[in-house]
């Protein structure tokens, strides 16, 4: 089916070594719309094939001598790693230069990259306008535009951003919006800023949610970690992400998690960037447990992710089909679990609802969890745990600096005065702007 598409010889090439034998949904209905110069407006989920719906037409259109002709923008590092990761591999027969532009990396080695030619800019919001105002993006040249994952971008409050790249790129170009949900205030945008667009709707997104069996609890705010566990010991992901809505919740499982002698790796904002990709690759190569909040993994292509476990609720059910879409890509089967506290047993309705699926209620018997835990916060204090983690204060990291002096060594007993198990190291994070 690519073969009918009329594609350039270098990619159907490599889509034939990359395997991609057949055009998934998105990639049949959107593509040839693209070839033919149209803008479009994609609702389809991340998991279906979304990437390569606008990679591909992207490749067959830019010629070598083209500097910066294509800008693709996505609202986290990762994702735009990601893209750049599948442009080098659909082009891998290509000539052309790609370039990740994100913050807290090397800005001289990316200013370096689009000096040398960069044909196709893929990008975070903050640090494309940061380039575009010292003048090293040259956005007149830019013929085509892609706004991946628009919603989580609007979420993330990027939309001045956005308004501020799209009123500098010229008037004659293509742009596509791709989206998992298309709310009003995009569909605003989308008339603002596109040329008579097409809308292509796939629904794809509600197949990949009915292939996960779905899976909650409710406990108390205490008995949470006993809860997850419990999960962790009775089902035995192979593979899990756990979600978590603060920074500190994700730190707090960690050390716990390691302190008991699991094997799990995290990402959140508060982290490097050098260090949010170490946790990923670790991740991908075996480690079989991510712990990470909202941000940080979102839109991210892990394979063979088993279950997704929240460990906080999400208030929003779309959220919840976002975070749950990590597991059972392209059609496999997955599981999510989710552990609600009292307050929020409402959601299990409200997302049966939306995501138009059912949530099966587990009951564990917690008596061995919460004496492992009680055993836990003996050994390492709960006061001293609970107070070095609030200083090293994560849900508001803006104050945060890995050698603040006052921070005090994390995990000091208070059984006279042992330190426990816990590395100061774990803290020295550096602040990044996202998450
Ligand atoms: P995406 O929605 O872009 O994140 O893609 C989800 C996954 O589907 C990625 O792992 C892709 O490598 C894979 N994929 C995309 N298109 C195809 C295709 N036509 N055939 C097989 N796998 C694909």
């Amino acid at each position: 089916m690519f073969d009918s598409m009329n594609l350039r010889k270098e990619i159907l090439t490599a889509l034939h070594e990359m395997k991609f034998e057949e055009p998934t949904e998105v990639q049949k209905q959107a593509i040839p719309l693209e070839l033919e110069g149209k803008d479009v407006v994609v609702k389809s989920k991340t998991g279906s094939g979304k990437t390569a719906a606008f990679v591909i037409p992207i490749l067959n259109s830019i010629e070598k001598n083209e500097r910066q002709a294509a800008m693709i923008i996505t609202p986290t590092r990762e994702l735009a790693l990601q893209v750049t990761e599948v442009v080098r591999e659909i082009g891998r027969h290509m000539q052309l230069k790609a370039v990740t532009i994100y913050g807290g990396a090397s800005i001289n080695y990316q200013i370096r990259e689009i000096r040398n030619g960069a044909n196709i800019i893929i990008g975070t919001p903050g640090r494309l306008i940061d380039l575009m105002k010292r003048r090293e993006l040259n956005t007149d040249s830019i013929r085509f535009l892609v706004l991946d994952e628009v919603d989580i971008m609007l979420d993330m409050g990027f939309i001045d951003d956005i308004k501020y790249i799209l009123s500098k790129l010229p008037k004659k170009r293509q742009t596509m919006f791709f989206s998992a949900t298309i709310p009003e205030e995009i569909k605003h945008i989308t008339l603002n800023y596109t040329n008579n667009p097409i809308n292509v709707n796939i629904d794809a997104g509600e197949v990949t949610v009915n292939t996960i069996q779905h899976f909650y609890s409710i406990a108390s705010g205490s008995d949470k970690f006993a809860t997850l566990l419990a999960y962790l010991n009775e089902k035995k992901p192979e593979k899990a992400i756990i979600f978590c809505k603060t920074q500190r919740n994700a730190e707090k499982i960690h050390s716990i998690m390691q302190n008991m002698g699991m094997q799990a790796v995290l990402m959140h904002g508060g982290l490097s960037q050098n260090r949010r990709e170490h946790s990923l690759n670790m991740f991908k190569e075996g480690v079989n447990m991510l712990i990470a909040t909202n941000v940080a993994a979102r839109g991210l292509d892990i394979d063979n992710v088993s279950d997704i476990i929240n460990f906080d609720a999400e208030t929003d059910p779309k959220a919840y089909v976002h975070r749950v879409g990590r597991s059972a890509r392209m059609g496999k089967s997955g599981k999510a679990f989710t552990i609600f506290t009292h307050g929020e047993k409402y959601l299990v309705y409200e997302i049966e609802n939306y995501a138009k699926v059912k949530l099966s209620y587990l009951e564990f018997d917690l008596s061995t969890y919460r004496t492992k835990m009680n055993e836990f916060y003996k050994e390492n204090g709960k006061q001293e745990f609970e107070t070095a983690l609030r200083r090293s204060n994560f849900s508001s990291n803006r104050n945060f600096r890995g050698n603040n002096p006052h921070r005090r060594e994390f995990g000091r007993s208070n059984n006279g005065g042992h330190y426990s198990k816990f590395k100061r190291d774990r803290f020295k994070h550096n602040y990044s702007k996202e998450d």
